[in-house]
């Protein structure tokens, strides 16, 4: 305990000052990031173009209009934990690695391309049950009246980030 690195410390004292609520936010919104990464993963892996920053927005557009059900609430939760808790259990942490190997994949693999002017946002034509509800989602989002005040924010900030890299929705 006397040779505790600097980074234990410092998480020792984020977890001091949260509340349980706020842990349980955190691990949620999380969670929900790590799930539209994989529709994203699943988006360019369905396509030929190289267009990752529409693929991750389309990924974060799809979360949020389709929320996850509640196994795929579990599971994404167990991830975020894994990751959040990486230093706590050895089983967990090989989990987290997988996770962060995945996401570690895709960028990599996808080279974006520099938005200068601004453009509609594009996607695939890939016709899979996934990829079909993302243009579906995309087509509504406008409209899209989020149900509770974390989807609210969530909804304006994928807004605001497309306003600031020129990507019309
Ligand atoms: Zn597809």
């Amino acid at each position: 305990m006397n040779n505790q690195k600097p980074i234990v410390e410092m998480t020792d004292e984020i977890d001091d000052e949260l509340t349980d609520e706020q842990e349980n936010i955190l691990k949620v919104v999380f969670a929900n990031n790590i799930s539209a990464m994989k529709i994203s993963k699943i988006l360019s892996e369905h396509s030929n173009n190289i267009l990752l920053t529409d693929y991750i927005v389309t990924g974060l557009i799809y979360r949020l209009m389709i929320p996850m059900t509640n196994d795929e609430m579990t599971q994404s939760i167990k991830e975020a934990e894994s990751i959040l808790y990486a230093s706590s259990s050895d089983e967990e942490d090989t989990t987290a690695a997988d996770t962060l190997d995945d996401t570690e994949t895709v960028d990599e693999d996808l080279v974006d391309e520099y938005l200068n002017t601004k453009r509609k946002i594009k996607y695939n034509s890939c016709n899979c049950d996934i990829c079909n509800k993302c243009r579906v989602c995309l087509i509504n989002f406008g409209e899209f009246i989020p149900n509770d005040h974390l989807s609210t924010i969530y909804k304006n900030s994928i807004v605001e980030t497309c306003e600031k890299h020129n990507l019309i929705l």
